[in-house]
């Protein structure tokens, strides 16, 4: 980019939100290199314990902090929509039917809700009105230009000079002025708790990718403009992010609910089309980018491209950081099960930034669970429940050399022995196990345990 360039786009998002940073840090963020073992990746060494019994070697355990006796399998999911229906206004219709199947249906209990258009948090869901964007805080992009916020959408399409409302088909006209109106959800039970999240998307530099960012209060993009027939996108207005990924990422991570919880997850990877080489420079750059959706639900026209256990473990395989995430995304299968000391909304997140969690494609409520996974010495014993007695458990060891079956009952941990080099450090970069009971084909998945080189 031109200097003169570069100075005018640093001028157009210089002030997006409180995250904004001075435009030297901003350049900075912008030099971040293109790929290959970036910060993320060497700092983690620093701070990760070393087993003797592994030749003093570093272990990154996701699991290492869980008091497994007393922890809470709290049901949440890191990407899920609560925007549903043939409602013609922005939030309005049918939320609350979506909400309640999610609650009653999925049984999740901690939810960060993670809508687009715009991509901004329903946080705190208490407060949000239908037609809650209307009127929005944050600006937007016009015709490559940002927009400062607040942005109140009736008096710009209603402009009498620079407005377009005579234009609008009659059903169009009829919407406006747009009326904030009840509260969007007239019952949110007790027991559920909502997290700031968005799915973020429209990266100048990566087009195929979408990204949420439990637990972060960031805001981008503008209502949908489709459903609401007022032709915002037609008069230059964006409806995502339209920033290139890493600044858009910066700007996630600067508006943090809890400086140790959540982060950037990268959504449906296959579905979406991206290379190996982008991931690993999404996750390179910053750690509090966590990792891939391994298992996204609707990923139409074809429910094989949610899946993503083969780009998993090539990540893995790369030495890199990568948890797995299981979500509904706009569908009702795919959960998230943390592993949490105390239910509460700070727990949560932190659990999702330690990868003190497990996946599972299912839809409802798991009968099986670990019941532990457990590192110690060169041994991982792996514990799981949850089967009635004429049925069993079968357990799938998957390191960068082999995935392995083991045997096991339900009263005797799965055991796998961590395989060392003749230098007595681990000869693999990662373990990670699944089990499936064996009649219903229920299926969980735990994070990786990784042997970081130094
Ligand atoms: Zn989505």
């Amino acid at each position: 980019m031109a200097e003169r360039g570069r100075r005018q786009f640093i001028k157009s998002i210089g002030m997006l939100g409180a995250a904004a940073a001075a435009p030297a840090g901003m350049a900075r963020a912008l030099a971040v290199p293109a790929s290959g073992p970036g910060g993320a990746r060497l700092a983690e060494l620093e701070h990760l314990p070393r087993h003797p019994a592994l030749g003093g070697a570093p272990v990154d355990d996701p699991y290492a902090d869980v008091d497994w006796d007393a922890a809470l399998h709290v049901a949440s999911t890191t990407h899920v929509h609560v925007q549903t229906g043939p409602s013609t206004v922005p939030y309005g219709g049918d939320d609350q039917r979506r909400l309640d199947i999610i609650y009653n249906q999925m049984q999740l209990r901690h939810l960060p809700i993670s809508n687009y258009r715009p991509s901004a948090p329903l946080y705190p869901i208490g407060s949000i009105r239908t037609n809650n964007f209307a009127r929005q805080e944050f600006g937007v992009f016009r015709n490559g230009r940002y927009e400062e916020g607040p942005i109140d959408w009736n008096q710009v399409v209603m402009d009498p000079k620079s407005g377009w409302y005579r234009d609008l088909a009659p059903e169009a006209q009829r919407q406006l002025p747009m009326k904030l109106g009840p509260k969007l959800f007239e019952h949110v039970p007790d027991d559920l708790i909502v997290s700031p999240n968005a799915e973020h998307w429209d990266f100048t530099d990566a087009p195929q990718l979408h990204a949420c960012a439990p637990g972060s209060l960031w805001s981008s993009g503008a209502p949908d403009h489709m459903k609401l027939g007022i032709q915002l996108q037609e008069h230059g207005y964006r409806a995502g992010t339209s920033l290139p990924w890493r600044e858009a990422f910066r700007r996630m991570l600067g508006q943090m609910l809890f400086p140790d919880g959540g982060g950037v997850t990268i959504n449906h990877p296959v579905w979406s089309g991206l290379t190996d080489d982008q991931i690993f420079q999404f996750l390179d750059f910053d750690p509090r980018v966590l990792g891939i959706e391994v298992f996204n639900h609707p990923s139409f026209p074809d429910p094989s491209l949610g899946w993503a256990v083969p780009t998993w473990d090539r990540i893995l395989a790369s030495g890199r950081r990568c948890l797995g995430f299981f979500v509904p995304d706009h569908g009702v299968n795919g959960r998230c099960m943390l592993l949490v000391p105390r239910f509460t909304e700070e727990e949560c997140l932190r659990a999702y930034r330690k990868g003190a969690f497990y996946g599972s494609p299912a839809g409802s409520k798991l009968t099986i669970s670990f019941k532990s996974i457990r590192l110690s010495g060169r041994k991982l014993s792996i514990v799981a429940t949850g089967v009635p007695k004429d049925e069993w458990l079968i357990a799938y060891v998957t390191t960068d050399r082999e995935k392995r079956w083991i045997n096991g009952s339900p009263d005797k941990p799965f055991e796998f022995e961590i395989p060392l080099t003749d230098k007595g450090v681990p000869a693999i970069s990662y373990v990670r196990v699944e089990v499936i009971r064996n009649l219903t084909m229920e299926h969980i998945f735990s994070q990786p345990i990784r042997f970081p080189r130094t």
